[in-house]
């Protein structure tokens, strides 16, 4: 089959579902793909395995429940400048692609599913991890980047008789945060008990059966009933390489101009986690951008001057359990519960929906 959209929107992420949601009130023809059938806001997942409870299936929405302009449930697996081609060798023809196909952690389909592209399947992956977390007497977190502390903090919070260690190869937690933050973190999952293991790889142990992990360096030995690998995340660009390789840098992010511009084409653009454009790689700042970059194509379809990019202010709040965090704002780092709050009261659910012109699900 073959198909023809003025915009193409490749990913239904933060950054895509932003593209698409703007393009579509200004009536811009655009068609999104994605792999899934449900758009899901990440900030949310790793408390909704602990405590599914909480917040249910908030975190997930289908795309056709709220989404304008057309929709593709598809994987590309292909493309140049002028077509993509499906997995299931559809072909959509475009006169201009916005590329929002984010990123992934390569071990860790509970953070961003690696399989369960249906709504009800996501769900269901969900309540399963969590059945594996309750018969847990001792759990492993591999990487002290946001994903592992958020993760070991919320597991700390949910199931407090569960033995927990966090190893980390770098000498402070959450790299990219201050300092400060760094500390707060580290005194507030100890105060949890989580051994926290700092300058350490742990790598499975070969000589072993079962879930034995050895450091080389030190020789320590962790045995875990669990263990996530909560590192390694990787651009999903591998779509490119066969037609366009040479728009992706060694990281494998897309390389742009300030204007979201993929280097080379003038009918590209690349947005979000899959992006050269920005170093920090986080949802909020996804959805800005896919919001800024609709605004460029409308304007631009309108004669009219776009401006290049520059980083908005960002405010990064990470989760430490239910009851404690660090807030990185653009004025200092704060471990205060009106700030932290602003993320804990649902995970930042309600606020995403808001940015993309909707409304949360109720809770069942
Ligand atoms: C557990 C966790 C917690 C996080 N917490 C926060 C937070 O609190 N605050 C914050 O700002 N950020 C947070 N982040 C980071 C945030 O999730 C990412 O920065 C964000 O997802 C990037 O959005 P994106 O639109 O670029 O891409 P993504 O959200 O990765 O979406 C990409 C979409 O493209 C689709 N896709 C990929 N390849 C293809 C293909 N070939 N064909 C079709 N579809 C494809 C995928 O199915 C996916 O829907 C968190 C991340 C994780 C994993």
């Amino acid at each position: 089959m073959q198909k023809h959209t003025d915009v193409l929107i490749i990913g239904g992420g933060f950054s895509g579902v932003a593209t698409a949601q703007k393009l579509a009130k200004a009536g811009i023809s655009a068609t999104l793909v994605d792999k899934k059938d449900y758009f899901e806001v990440t900030f949310a997942v790793l408390r909704n395995v602990t405590a599914p409870k909480a917040q249910g299936n908030r975190p997930r929405k289908l795309y056709r429940d709220f989404v304008g302009g057309g929709f593709i449930q598809g994987a590309i697996e292909s493309m140049n400048d002028q077509q993509a081609t499906l997995a299931n060798g559809d072909v959509i023809t475009f006169n201009q692609a916005v590329i929002a196909s984010g990123s992934r952690y390569p071990s860790l389909s509970l953070a961003k599913t690696h399989g369960q592209f249906d709504y009800a399947a996501r769900n269901q992956e969900m309540l399963n991890e969590h059945s594996k977390l309750a018969k847990a007497k001792s759990v492993l977190v591999m990487g002290g980047g946001a994903v592992g502390v958020e993760l070991v903090g919320e597991i700390a919070s949910a199931f407090p008789n569960i033995k927990l260690t966090l190893a980390h190869s770098g000498s402070a937690l959450l790299d990219n945060m201050k300092p400060k933050a760094q500390q707060k973190a580290l005194e507030q999952l100890e105060a949890k008990g989580v051994s926290v293991k700092l300058n350490r790889r742990f790598a499975l142990d070969s000589k072993q059966e079962g879930n034995q992990y050895r450091c080389s360096k030190s020789n320590e030995v962790i045995k875990a009933d669990l263990v996530y690998s909560c590192v390694g995340m990787v651009p999903n660009t591998e779509f490119l390489r066969q037609q366009l390789p040479s728009v992706l840098d060694n990281k494998g992010l897309i390389k742009v101009d300030a204007f979201m511009k993929v280097n080379g084409y003038d009918n590209l653009y690349a947005v979000g986690d899959c992006s050269a454009l920005d170093d920090h790689k986080h949802g909020y700042l996804a959805t800005v951008q896919g919001g800024m970059l609709a605004d460029k194509i409308i304007r631009a379809a309108n004669g009219k001057k776009v401006k290049p990019y520059k980083t908005p202010p960002v405010a990064v709040i990470t989760p430490t359990g239910t009851d404690s965090g660090v807030a990185q704002m653009p004025f200092g780092v704060f471990t205060a519960n009106f700030l932290i709050n602003l993320k804990q009261k649902d995970m930042g659910i309600s606020n995403i929906f808001k940015m993309l012109g909707s409304e949360a699900d109720k809770l069942a």
